[in-house]
């Protein structure tokens, strides 16, 4: 169908081409009716552009719509060309100083926290960074999309408005100017007719719904026959279903579906068949009848092409209209004026109404375009945003409705725009005092919430699906009341007053509704068999928490509101109470002579409601009266004498009963939700607004009423009425109940009640309740959280309850109470409790949670004891409480509760047989301590004229009355004090003691006379030093003892730690100090230590002994005995990689045996140093297996290791490994046989060598050659001349025994396997190059790290580097003995002739292209293969050092094409030294070989420093080689760090100091050899240029550079888009730290298939990025991603620290973040070290649910 259609739309391109806007715009300036020229040009055109056929052209619509339709209209608007006529404009308009800069998905915002109005006032980076909040404590996010930026909003900061840039422009603005003055008349009528007719077009458009008819004036004479078969897009589906729905019905391929369905999803619909009407209605019917089986079908609609072509113009449109009205405010003002006009249907008519009020019946893509208008022009015209608020307001109900049944999220629904509009604060009190906002919101809210039980309250029992769903949508109406609350009136009109109440009064109707919801009753018998329903009513209870404490401070700022707002509050509680307190009768009461009639209740057995809000409101009205100076001066005005306080403390007082209830185990059969619910009423999220107010409001009331009557009250609610009241009622209770489980549960909620008398008359840090501020109280609350331990400040922060700002407070007052402690490496940062504010510290701080508790009792024991103090924890002393509450401390010394008091310390003392807890005892002493402390203070307050009435010591001192006639309680103390069984509370006795004899004095003493010892206090403080001396003793004592214990831990701990040494490195880290680089013989300094060739320095032989880490056996390393192994792990690495772009394309034909100087790839083995038996590393693999597959027939859970794949974990360190490398002597030692002749110099040695290549050859040719006659084969050879005692016929005996034999090849072929991703073969011949590559490239990765850290060549190694290398190197140098002698001997004769040319090997690299450390390795480790066969008596040191001198030369050669690029010409002088004047005279040779093409000659001093500094990473590399081929050990020179060490390289390599001595020396050989290599056609393009080639010495690769601060990456990351669907947004931007490549993870968008699977973006990249591994930084969680392979990966903590030392993943704090170097560093070196693998296999085994992600998926 597609191709039909190509050739007409080619047609019609032409003739629309031919269109003029300037003859167009001419008509329509002549026409009387401009709608209906408008229209017919409409009409006629845009079906002619748009959908012209199944799949959109967008840049060619753009550019026809933008000739045809929008130039004509730009014409008209500006009467002249609008190249022109737009800049006059826009140099004409005066700029708003507002940015209004609309944010995309993912940018950064900033927000003040000093100065920002409230969180939602933000800045975009531009703005932030040139204003004044750069410098203040400020939080960073991420947008969701959509809001805009805020500078220049003078409501919206508190200070600093304007940025930099706004800020030039706001001098000249005059409030309220006009800004249509700056337009000329006729442009001001043309522009009000065109954008009056366009906007109206594109509204009437947009919410057009007839599926195949177009309005009448648009209608075309000719209609075709053509639809689109239109998919929008839902929440309901997922894109699974989607994808399938659609294969199936419209018959595409799955990448068509996916590119579908993201359209569907990102624009809200998408044609997905494009034909005539059946064509397409039938595709409907099948993806209806495809999905109607799930909740609803997904929405399809067949639409007439010219609708759908009206319908994207119109979009266009408005997207026009937008852009045109940036040009001047006075176009956007009348674009406004066009919106909001009132058509001729009167109200809602405007063009506005209509779009806001069809909000939800339009797809995602409308939607948000006109939003965005809507933002850019009624947001930003300050006097039409208004008007706009105004009709927002006026169409809130029902906006809010169409949102609550529409299923899309809410950033696509008008109704968000809330926030743009109610959190202007001169906005929001308009549209209260004018539209009565308030109510219609809390309104609105109510009339979604219908279920209500008998009594009127909210009911959310078994709710369904729906429900639960339409009330989270509902929910965004308490944050529309929470913006419309932000900010606080500071004036109040009678208006606003009116109105507010108003809002008050509903919003008491709301919580009148939530009073007493989801009551429960105890469940005794069977357990409950459902666990109710109480998420909802504690969901609605946290959302309201804020705008109930918000409702409190608008009563608090003004004090009329606030004393009606009580009155109303007063009056709802006391329906409320009507309504649900029947059926309780009333009873007596009495103690101690005291008597009050209460009801009879008892919770344990009636309904009971932990939902009170409206007590709870009351009670915070009241502490803020009680702060008003109404209460100071007029008390009587207040409403106080309508109060009840028994009414007013009931319910509160039955909520925390049922807490103790719970707590002592009465409700256990009432299930978790019941435990829930209690968690979350004291939890920091709500508690401000429940449990705090429950206290607060028995703190009110109980400061009306004689507190012997509350305390009988709350006896009985407790019920533990009968235990106090009753004489002895204890010695009966526990003799006559013998149920232990009564007992306990009364001794618990006997001190839960001793707790709540202990809150009541303690908790006085709430302002309004005691004498103090809102510094006073954050304080109090963190000293008592860093009581508990030191915490990080994210830690404190969660602890702390948060206002509406999301601000704790904690910054204004951490200093005054903690220390910072920095953060290290790893770790965060930590605050520390001052020791002087340890004295305010309350073991019954009534925050604690019980473990909180007890913690911090034991910390602050533990402090004391440090301290040597005895370790009472008295009560602290405490602020006076405010006049309405001063009569609450009475409670402590009302005879109630001395008898209480009194009671519980007679059954301490009677101690045995009786039911009583320490900790009861405990709180007692807590009180009477409280008690001692409030009298002491109204002693030290008194004035002149009152009298102390506090008389608690009085009172404790009398014993008591007769029938009873009991101890007196200080008598009792004093008894307890010697108790043995009290050893724990003996300091706290004592303190009391003391404290009571202190306040005795100063009763009696009169401030004129001295103070006299009384003789008690004396015998007391003189028995107190005897017993302080005791202690002292036993303390010393006990300290010994524990200083003895502790030694010989830490004896046995070394021990330890010696014998599991390597346990104990896990990580190798290079600067451990433990280590062992030299084979332990000790070196005479002034030896000259040489490591290869005929003078090698000759190594004793030592014995190495080993033990098996499996079976703890210890065996001898030797040639034949069995063979012992390093568990190991090999993997490719493109660490060293200079050329990432590079991989290797088809493995099994790949020819690895020349390494490219790129080191694109290379493999790298390591190894965690712990040795095994070879067969006992069988045996536990094998069962390895066994277990594994065992493991995944049962549960199909990943192991963080690939069984599959050879891996597993070393059974000691559990480091990932993949194969073992077998442990062997020096190899060398093994094949050297004895010199008996000269040795050969290298010309002489390299004609040898070529004659015998050149034999080899010539045999394997003839072998090749299928003669089958065996003489002519010999006659051949006799041709041949073989060079004198060659003898290629023998083959050398392998001296290994079966079992190394046997692991050489298990190691070979793992290396070959891993490093070329074939199948294992271990008969391949590629199988010796990979290993001898393996062994050069992990010796040149190590080289790298130890230069890049500045660390010595030979210093000390962790052992377990020093040990693979070895391991490695021996291996790789005997691995030929189970290799093809021929194989080897040809890869030899290959890499040879590399160097030295001969005639059989053509299309060898080039030297250019050659790594020359690989390249010395293979030669050396291939030449025993060669050499075993020759017997004229040559040694194999005497071929290391020719074939080391060779490659060293063709290096320098290498390095000298490659370096002459720079030339200064300062330094022309004749040369200084030896080597300068060699250089130059090699240089001049090269000139002359390549025939002039290397660059003119440069200064020797130049060249031979590039030659020293090229040549060291080699000759480094070429150390360590040769020192653990030959064991040698190294000059100690080099083992101590230095600055070069080229002199004493030279020496240990046995090279001349000046190093073209060797060019000097063999210039016979070397001057051909050299012109060879120059002539070489690739060296010629170099040379002109038309070639790269790697420089030396190769720069070591770093990860990228990070910025400092993390916005603008943020910033960054927001700006990129997805590169596979077209400007998208990405949703999980990821850089890789690699390469720093921005990549689209975790989306199906930029999945692509990599080995036959599908994976996500990282995972694609790694592999040519890192070749299987990969380390990203997720941008928008702030979180490091480590990938390898497919399946494994983790998160790494991020180098980014907040100013509080902590990492923020997932950004949810928002505090700015700074790059931190050293964690930085950190992950460099586990990339440099090749750990990342060991890493995510560590993080993975301690963490099993990373083994769950689906890694290939990010
Ligand atoms: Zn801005
Ligand atoms: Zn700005
Ligand atoms: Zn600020
Ligand atoms: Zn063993
Ligand atoms: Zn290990
Ligand atoms: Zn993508
Ligand atoms: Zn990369």
């Amino acid at each position: 169908m597609a191709s039909e259609l190509e050739p007409e739309v080619q047609a019609i391109d032409r003739s629309l081409l031919e269109c003029s806007a300037e003859e167009i715009a001419g008509k329509w300036l002549q026409a009387t009716d401009l709608t209906r020229e408008v229209y017919q040009h409409l009409a006629h055109y845009v079906p002619k552009i748009y959908c012209r056929g199944p799949n959109p052209f967008p840049q060619k619509e753009d550019m026809l719509a933008q000739h045809v339709l929008l130039g004509p209209m730009e014409w008209y608007l500006c009467g002249e060309d609008p190249a022109f006529g737009f800049p006059k404009l826009e140099q004409a308009n005066k700029p708003s100083h507002l940015c209004g800069r609309v944010f995309k998905v993912g940018e950064p915002t900033y927000s003040c926290r000093d100065c920002a109005v409230d969180p939602t006032c933000v800045l975009c980076m531009e703005c932030f960074l040139g204003s004044i909040h750069r410098d203040h404590r400020y939080r960073m996010t991420t947008s969701g999309g959509g809001g805009f930026c805020d500078c220049g909003d003078t409501e919206a900061w508190k200070e600093g408005p304007y940025c930099q840039k706004h800020e030039l422009n706001t001098s000249e603005i005059e409030e309220e100017e006009d800004p249509l003055v700056h337009l000329s008349e006729d442009v001001i009528a043309r522009t009000y007719n065109i954008f009056a007719i366009m906007f109206r077009y594109a509204v009437e458009i947009l919410t057009w719904e007839k599926e195949s008819e177009l309005p009448a004036d648009l209608e075309m004479v000719e209609k075709s026959d053509t639809y689109y078969c239109m998919l929008f897009n839902d929440e309901v589906h997922t894109y699974e279903q989607v994808i399938y729905t659609l294969q199936k019905a419209v018959n595409c391929t799955q990448k068509e579906a996916i590119g579908f369905a993201t359209t569907v999803d990102r624009d809200g619909r998408r044609s997905v068949r494009y034909g005539d009407f059946q064509y397409c209605e039938q595709a409907k019917s099948v993806i209806v009848r495809n999905t109607i089986r799930q909740t609803k079908p997904l929405k399809v609609q067949v639409m007439h092409s010219s609708i759908v072509a009206h319908q994207n113009f119109g979009l266009k449109l408005l997207s026009w209209l937008g852009s045109i009205i940036g040009y001047s405010d006075g176009l956007r003002r009348i674009l406004c004026q066009v919106g909001l006009q009132e058509g001729p249907d009167g109200e809602n008519s405007s063009l506005v109404d209509r779009l806001m009020l069809s909000d939800s019946k339009l797809w995602k893509g409308a939607r948000s375009v006109y939003h965005q208008l809507f933002m850019s022009s009624l947001l930003m015209d300050l006097k039409y945003k208004k008007l706009f608020a105004v009709r927002f307001a006026k169409n809130y109900e029902r906006l809010q409705s169409d949102y609550v049944t529409d299923d899309h999220d809410r950033e696509f629904s008008v109704a968000d725009l809330s926030v743009q509009i109610f959190t202007v604060p001169s906005l929001a009190r308009m549209l209260i005092t004018e539209e009565n906002l308030m109510s219609i919101i809390i309104k609105t809210f109510m009339d979604h919430l219908r279920h209500r039980d008998a009594q009127g309250r909210f009911q959310f029992e078994r709710y369904t699906a729906l429900q639960a769903f339409k009330f989270r949508r509902v929910q965004s109406l308490i944050l529309d009341l929470k913006y419309v609350l932000i900010s606080k009136p500071t004036e109040w009109s009678d208006e606003l007053r009116q109105k507010f109440l108003e809002g008050f009064d509903a919003f008491l109707e709301l919580l009148k509704c939530m009073q007493g919801m989801d009551p429960i009753t105890r469940q005794v018998g069977q357990h409950i068999e459902m666990e109710p329903e109480w998420e909802a009513a504690f969901t609605l209870q946290m959302k309201l928490t804020h705008v109930i404490s918000m409702m409190q401070d608008w009563c608090a700022s003004d004090e009329k509101v606030l004393i009606e707002a009580y009155k109303k509050c007063l009056a709802v509680l006391m329906q409320c109470h009507g309504g649900y307190t029947d059926g309780e009768q009333p009873i007596t009461l009495s103690i101690c002579g005291h008597s009050v009639e209460t009801i009879r209740y008892c919770v344990s057995q009636e309904k009971v409601s932990i939902h009170l809000p409206v007590s709870r409101l009351l009670a915070g009205l009241h502490v803020l009266l009680s702060k008003s100076e109404v209460a100071y001066k007029f008390p009587e005005l207040l409403p106080l004498s309508e109060l009840s306080p028994p009414m007013l403390i009931e319910h509160p007082l039955r909520c925390l009963v049922l807490c103790a209830q719970v707590h002592a185990g009465m409700w256990r059969r009432n299930g978790f939700s019941l435990v829930n619910q209690i968690y979350y009423y004291h939890n920091v999220k709500c508690r401000r607004e429940m449990f705090d107010k429950d206290v607060v409001m028995l703190q009110t009331g109980v400061s009306m009423m004689d507190p012997n009557h509350f305390l009988m009250i709350m006896l009985s609610r407790f019920e533990l009425y009968q235990i106090f009241s009753t004489p002895d009622y204890g010695k009966r209770f526990s003799s006559e109940i013998t149920h232990k489980d009564v007992v306990q549960q009364n001794n618990t909620l006997i001190e839960e009640m001793l707790y709540l008398i202990i809150m009541l008359v303690g908790e006085r840090f709430s302002p309004g309740v005691g004498q103090v501020n809102a510094t006073d109280e954050i304080k109090r609350e963190i000293i008592h959280q860093l009581s508990i331990k030191p915490m990080a400040h994210s830690e404190l922060v969660k602890s702390l309850p948060e206002d509406e700002n999301k601000e704790t407070g904690m910054e204004s007052v951490i200093e005054a109470v903690a220390h910072f402690k920095k953060p290290g490496l790893t770790g965060r940062g930590m605050y520390e409790l001052k020791p002087e504010c340890a004295k305010e510290f309350n073991l019954y701080f009534y925050h604690f949670s019980r473990a909180e508790q007890s913690k911090a009792e034991e910390a602050q024991r533990k402090l004391k004891r440090q301290n040597r103090e005895d370790t009472a924890l008295p009560p602290p002393v405490l602020p006076p409480f405010c006049p309405l509450f001063a009569s609450l401390v009475n409670i402590l010394q009302s005879d109630v509760m001395l008898c209480i008091m009194g009671t519980i310390l007679q059954w301490a003392v009677e101690h045995n047989g009786y039911a009583w807890s320490e900790s009861m005892l405990q709180r007692v002493l807590h009180l009477i301590g409280m008690a001692l402390q409030e009298e002491k203070q109204h002693l030290e307050n008194v004035t002149e004229e009152h009298v102390v009435t506090f008389t608690f010591t009085q009172k404790i001192s009398k014993p008591g009355e007769a029938p009873k006639n009991s101890p007196s309680i200080l008598a009792m103390l004093e008894t307890l004090q010697n108790a043995p069984y009290l050893e724990v509370h003996k300091d706290m006795i004592r303190w009391i003691l003391k404290t009571f004899n202190a306040v005795k004095k100063m009763r009696e003493s009169s401030p004129t006379s001295p103070v006299a010892e009384t003789e008690g206090t004396i015998m007391e403080e003189s028995s107190r030093d005897k017993d302080k001396a005791e202690r002292k003793r036993k303390a010393e004592i006990a300290r010994l003892r524990r200083e003895k214990i502790m030694a010989q831990m830490s004896e046995m701990q070394r021990h330890f730690i010696d014998e599991n040494k390597e346990l104990f490195q896990q990580t190798l880290e290079l600067d451990a100090s433990t280590s062992a680089v030299l084979d332990n013989s000790p070196v005479a300094s002034d030896m000259t230590l040489t490591a290869l060739g005929p003078t090698q320095t000759q190594v004793p032989e030592q014995r190495q002994f080993v033990t098996c880490i499996l079976c703890q056996e210890e065996q001898e390393v030797k040639v034949e005995s069995r063979a012992m192994v390093l568990a190991a792990f090999v993997q490719r690495s493109t660490v060293l990689s200079k050329n990432r772009s590079k991989f290797i394309q088809d493995p099994e034909k790949y020819d690895p045996l020349f390494m490219h100087p790129d080191l694109s790839c290379g493999t790298h083995t390591s190894s965690c140093g712990h040795i095994m038996h070879a067969h006992c590393w069988q045996r536990y693999f094998d069962s390895v297996q066994a277990k594994e597959q065992r493991r995944q027939q049962r549960l199909r859970l990943h192991t963080s290791y690939d069984v599959e794949n050879g891996e597993f974990l070393c059974p000691l360190c559990e480091c990932l490994s993949n194969t073992v490398i077998p442990l062997l002597l020096p190899p060398r030692n093994i094949f050297n046989k004895l010199n008996f002749s000269d040795q050969p110099n290298l010309t002489q040695w390299i004609r040898t060598i070529s004659q015998q290549i050149k034999a080899l050859q010539f045999l394997r040719k003839e072998e090749s050659t299928p003669n089958n006659a065996s003489t002519k084969n010999s006659e051949n050879v006799d041709e041949l001349q073989l060079p004198e005692r060659f003898r290629p016929d023998f083959r050398p005996k392998n001296p290994y025994s079966e079992s190394i034999k046997e692991m050489l090849t298990t190691f070979g072929t793992a290396t070959y396997k891993v490093g070329l991703k074939v199948h294992p073969n271990e008969e391949d011949p590629r199988v010796p190059i990979m290993c001898w590559g393996s062994c050069a490239y992990t010796i040149q990765s190590i080289e790298r790290i130890l230069s890049d850290e500045d660390k010595p060549l030979f210093g000390p190694l962790p052992c377990r580097l020093d040990d693979c290398l070895r391991s490695l190197t021996r291996f790789a140098a005997a691995h030929w003995t189970v290799a093809s002698l021929s194989v080897v001997q040809g890869h030899f004769c290959k890499l040879f002739a590399s160097l030295v040319p001969n005639d059989s090997h053509e299309e060898l690299p080039c030297i250019l292209d050659i790594d020359m450390f690989h390249l010395l390795v293979g030669l050396v480790l291939a030449f025993p293969a060669l050499q075993c066969q020759d017997f004229s008596g040559i040694s194999l040191g005497t071929g290391d050092l020719h074939i080391f001198h060779l490659v060293t030369m063709a290096h320098i050669i290498q390095i000298l094409l490659t370096s002459c690029t720079e030339e200064n010409g300062m330094d022309q002088e004749n040369p200084t030294c030896e080597e300068e004047s060699a250089v130059l005279a090699l240089y001049k040779t090269l000139h002359q070989y390549t025939g002039s093409a290397l660059k003119e000659i440069p200064s020797g001093w130049h060249l031979w420093r590039s030659v020293r500094a090229g040549i060291m990473p080699f000759l480094k590399c070429s150390a360590l080689f040769f020192h653990y081929l030959n064991g040698v050990p190294s000059p100690p020179d080099i083992q101590v760090p230095g600055t070069s060490h080229f002199e004493h390289l030279c020496n240990y390599l046995s090279l001349p100091n000046n190093l073209f001595c060797l060019f000097q020396e063999n210039s016979e050989i070397m001057n051909s050899l050299i012109e060879s290599w120059c002539h070489n056609s690739e060296v010629k393009r170099y040379l002109e240029g038309e070639r790269d080639a790697i420089r030396y010495p190769r720069e070591s690769n770093k990860l990228i550079n990070l910025p400092e601060d993390y916005s603008s990456l943020i910033n960054q990351a927001s700006n990129f888009s997805c590169p596979k669907s077209g400007g998208d947004k990405s949703r999980a931007p990821t850089l890789c730290l690699v390469c720093g490549s921005l990549l689209c993870s975790q989306s199906y968008c930029c999945q692509t298939e990599l080995e036959g699977e599908d994976v996500g973006a990282c995972t694609a990249h790694t592999y040519s990025c890192g070749s299987g591994v990969g380390i990203f930084l997720r941008v928008r969680e702030c979180q490091v991603l480590f990938l390898a392979g497919k399946t494994k990966g983790c998160f790494y903590s991020p180098p980014y620290l907040d100013d509080y030392g902590e990492t923020d993943q997932g950004l949810r704090r928002g505090n700015p973040l700074h790059l931190c170097k050293e964690r930085f560093k950190k992950i460099q070196k586990l990339w440099h070290q090749h750990s990342v693998t060991e890493e995510i296999g560590h993080a993975q085994e301690a963490n099993q649910t990373l083994v769950g992600i689906d890694w290939q998926h990010l």
